[in-house]
């Protein structure tokens, strides 16, 4: 069979149907639907994609066929109208709009009143016993086609509206009779043919091929390209054309036209939510010149308006709409967005789609879809985005709230939050302490700020990227941050910043969200989160489907209490550094890192063992039965030298070392690229006697818990090794300060042993590690940072731009580079199972709680993810998803 470039269709029958949108189009394949299922669509024919690409591929050459099939799709249309495309007694009038494989609202061309000319309008004006009517849709028709068509600009036709509406001395387009649109439309066609040269066509299958052209030609319009770029539209799919009788709307008061979706886009409830107005066309909704009306009476009432619903004003109709648009959503089993017409009583069905919808609907209407039986659990689980329960876990600004932003940096932590700005964490700490909401506003954070990002409501730096110690430390506390908000000078010093052109000083109110990255002037309306029982329902399901288990990166109670609230399984990455920055403790922290020798180390680690031992006990207590990985120090040592004269006198007055000495060490110590430096396990070889004293907190609380009778699952890992040597020399120590423990305690528990893999060298050479590592945690930041060689703290800056000229599709420190760093892991997965087939192995990086990355570590075969607590249950349900998607 040769192919088809026409697809027709009416009500009870039609050549496609909702399968063949990239045949079709959007809207083609479901006009082409609803006409099967006998609804009331207008009839009417639709022009492929395929003859769209045809054209461009040909130097704007229409398909040999298309013209004769056109023809026989018209004639047929006649036929079941009754009506005759050009007849001047009873004349055929058609709409010709675009429509794509995806919808891009408003992107591509639409005529409407196609068919009119200086006899049919008579004809029109006869038939409809309305002049006024049939000039007014002329008059529509002149423009519209002028301006998509023959590109005479929209302005023209304005200008000599308003000339004659001044001279008839009316305001509004309604009060223009009949006798004013004849004149008017005089002027419009003399107008048209001084622009052009030649008269407005006349011949309505003129009209129609170039309406059909324009359309095709819309593809390639600059609004339409940028969309596409926007959105990932290929350019080659090309738009369908549809053709399709017209109806009217605006034919006097039992005639209308409205917009509706079968269920709240915006809440999710259960009713009919929707607009229309009497006695108009499709455009005069969007014109917003008259103000819409409600559908229902119920929505009428609760939104207080006095003009009557749908409902009640046109109550027969009303109730073939409502049964119509419940046909809809039973049939495409989704919340439909419908577009309709009522021609004197009738009603047409003009388009369907799939709604787009809030987050929060979107959870809602799942649940309940599901509830009632329409979709499955695994379906409804696929219809909410991951990435949109974080927000619904947050504080959100107020989507109807005015805002003035004031900059704009990375969207490191979600959620939002307002507050008075501090330059200093201390200032954070006592105007919180003082009942004061506070917003840290810093070029970078360091450990010794924690006090104050803890005190503060939210967390905003100049500096640094999506795994800055900011970022990463706001999001396990659950705190709202902005990074690298680079176009803000901040001058600590004296108490302000400069954004914009404007200064903000200590004390000034500011919003921001870390959902968007925009920092907002003033106080913004927030909406508080609920966790209802459709999130709950949505996770019990998650946790039915998905097979990667979901752990948390927590270090303090508190986060692995909500963590495990949100249904953490265990912990994958405890960074033990993160239980230094205590205010009490990073000065003995400091006293050891500055120590000359070992015996001052081991005089300063002798006052944080047991504040280790205490927090690991914790720890274990609340994660009981849960596997615990607890990764021992990894300090880039900048992160933790004293910065300020203060700050070394704390040092030296608490270790009895000198100021000046302190200085000095200082000074060695500092390190030109301390991310490459001597952090890691580096740290805790060359200095043994810190993993030790570490390792000795751990197996002591481990057994202080079982003695308590405890269940106790306790997994060391050893940061940043690159050789078998190290591991092996990690592992031996590991064995011994147990040992000792056990043998001194007089029990043992059982615990594993294992590494990160944070370096290529490691990934590459995996089986040499997994030798002595039992197993291991893919620590992507750092793995990311040295694969593509860029830092981790400083990238904020240039990757913006990056991403704007497509040279990275996303920041890689948010979403894996599953080709790059990708390939590492599975390089190392596989390594490491040749060399120990059962290893069990993770990912603990910031990747863990993004949804691409984790349907990654779903399809390679991980055990687990594990991400910080807020996450847990965006990472829940993206295993979910992973896990049936990938059945399918
Ligand atoms: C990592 O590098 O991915 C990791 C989890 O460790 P950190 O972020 O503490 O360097
Ligand atoms: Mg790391």
């Amino acid at each position: 069979m040769s192919k088809h470039w026409v697809y027709a269709f009416r009500a009870g029958e039609a050549d496609g149907d909702a399968s063949m949108k990239a045949l079709l189009g959007g809207k083609g394949a479901n006009l082409a639907e609803m006409s099967s299922l006998n609804l009331p669509v207008p009839a009417g024919f639709t022009i492929t994609t395929e003859a769209c690409v045809h054209y461009f591929q040909n130097n704007s050459q229409l398909p040999d066929g298309l013209v004769d099939e056109v023809e026989t799709s018209l004639k047929n249309l006649e036929k079941v109208t009754g009506k005759g495309f050009g007849d001047t007694k009873n004349p055929l009038l058609v709409s010709v709009r675009s429509g794509a494989r995806a919808s891009m609202p408003g992107m591509m061309d639409t005529v409407l009143n196609l068919g009119l000319n200086d006899a049919t309008v008579d004809g029109l004006a006869e038939l409809t016993g309305d002049k006024r009517f049939a000039l007014d849709c002329y008059r529509r028709f002149i423009t519209m086609y002028s301006n998509v068509v023959l590109n005479v600009s929209h302005h023209a036709f304005e200008d000599i509206l308003d000339d004659h509406k001044d001279r008839l001395g009316v305001t509004v387009d309604t009060d223009i009779d009949a006798a004013g649109w004849l004149k008017i439309i005089a002027d419009y066609k003399a107008m048209v043919k001084s622009e052009l040269g030649h008269d407005f066509p006349q011949d309505p299958k003129e009209q129609m091929w170039g309406a059909v052209k324009a359309v095709f030609g819309s593809w390639m319009n600059d609004r339409a390209k940028f969309y596409r770029k926007m959105h990932d539209i290929p350019e080659d799919w090309g738009t369908a054309v549809n053709i399709q009788s017209m109806v009217f709307g605006n034919m006097g008061n039992t005639s209308a036209t409205g917009v509706a979706f079968t269920r709240n886009p915006s809440n999710g409830d259960s009713s009919l939510y929707g607009e229309f107005l009497l006695n108009a066309q499709g455009e005069d909704v969007v014109a917003g010149i008259r103000t819409p009306q409600a559908l229902t009476k119920k929505s009428r009432e609760e939104m207080g308006e006095k003009n009557p619903s749908m409902e009640e004003s046109l109550p027969e109709v009303f109730a073939q709409f409502k049964t119509t648009v419940d046909t809809l959503e039973n049939h495409y089993r989704d919340v439909q967005d419908v577009e309709f017409t009522v021609e004197q009583g009738k009603l047409y069905m003009l388009q369907t789609r799939n709604a787009k919808r809030t987050s929060k609907a979107a959870l809602k209407i799942a649940v309940d879809m599901a509830k009632e039986g329409l979709i499955t659990p695994q379906e409804a689980l696929m219809r909410v985005d991951p990435g949109s329960l974080d927000q619904l876990l947050h504080p959100m600004l107020d989507p109807k709230a005015e805002k003035t932003i004031i900059a704009k940096g990375l969207p490191a932590s979600p959620g939002a939050a307002s507050g008075k700005i501090v330059f200093t964490a201390d200032d954070a700490v006592r105007l919180s302490a003082a009942g004061e909401a506070v917003i840290l506003v810093r070029d970078e954070t360091s450990p010794e700020d924690i006090h104050g990002m803890h005190a503060a409501k939210a967390i905003v730096t100049a500096r640094g990227g999506m795994t800055s110690h900011a970022a990463v430390v706001a999001r396990g506390m659950g705190r709202p941050c902005v990074s690298g908000a680079g176009e803000m000078q901040i001058y600590a010093e004296r108490s302000e910043f400069v954004s914009r052109g404007q200064t903000f000083r200590h004390g000034d109110l500011i919003t921001l969200d870390g959902s968007t990255g925009e920092i907002i002037k003033g106080a913004v309306r927030m909406i508080e989160p609920e966790f209802s029982d459709d999130f709950h329902q949505i996770m019990a399901w998650a946790n039915e489907y998905k097979t990667l288990a979901v752990r948390t990166n927590a270090e303090t109670p508190a986060d692995a209490k909500t963590a495990l609230g949100f249904g953490a399984e265990g912990i994958g990455l405890c960074r033990t550094e993160h239980m230094f920055f205590d205010e009490d403790r990073i000065t003995a922290v400091r006293e050891m890192i500055l120590a000359d020798d070992e015996a001052g180390r081991r005089k300063a680690l002798a006052k944080i063992e047991p504040m280790q031992r205490k927090d690991f006990t914790e720890l274990f207590e609340i994660m009981d039965g849960l596997p615990v990985t607890i990764r021992l120090l990894d300090p880039p040592l900048h992160e933790f030298l004293p910065h300020t004269e203060e700050d070394v006198a704390q040092v030296a007055a608490l270790s009895g070392v000198g100021a000046d000495k302190l200085y000095k060490r200082t000074k060695e110590l500092s390190e030109t690229n301390p991310m490459l430096g001597w952090r890691g396990c580096r740290l805790g070889i060359t200095f043994p006697e810190i993993y030790e004293s570490q390792l000795s907190a751990l197996f002591n609380a481990a057994i202080d818990r079982v003695e308590a009778g405890g269940d106790v699952q306790p997994e060391i890992m050893h940061p940043l090794v690159a050789t078998r040597e190290e591991m092996a020399n990690l592992v031996a120590m590991t064995h011994r300060i147990a040992k000792a423990v056990f043998e001194a305690r007089g029990k043992s528990v059982e615990y594993k042993t294992g590494t990160m893999i944070e370096l290529p060298r490691a990934a590459l050479l995996a089986d040499k590690l997994a030798e002595t590592a039992e197993f291991f945690s893919f620590g992507t930041n750092d793995l990311t940072q040295t694969t593509y060689g860029i830092s981790r703290d400083d990238s904020g800056r240039f990757l913006n731009p990056y991403i704007e000229k497509g040279i990275f599709e996303k920041d890689p420190f948010v979403s894996l580079d599953q080709d790059g760093v990708g390939a590492l892991i599975k390089i190392a997965r596989e390594k490491g199972n040749q060399q120990r087939p059962d290893m069990k192995m993770g990912i603990c990086g910031e990747h863990g709680g993004d949804p691409a990355s984790i349907a990654f570590c779903h399809k390679i075969g991980l055990a687990y993810v594990s991400c910080s607590p807020y996450r847990v249950p965006v990472a829940r349900l993206a295993a979910a998803q992973a896990a049936i998607g990938g059945e399918g």
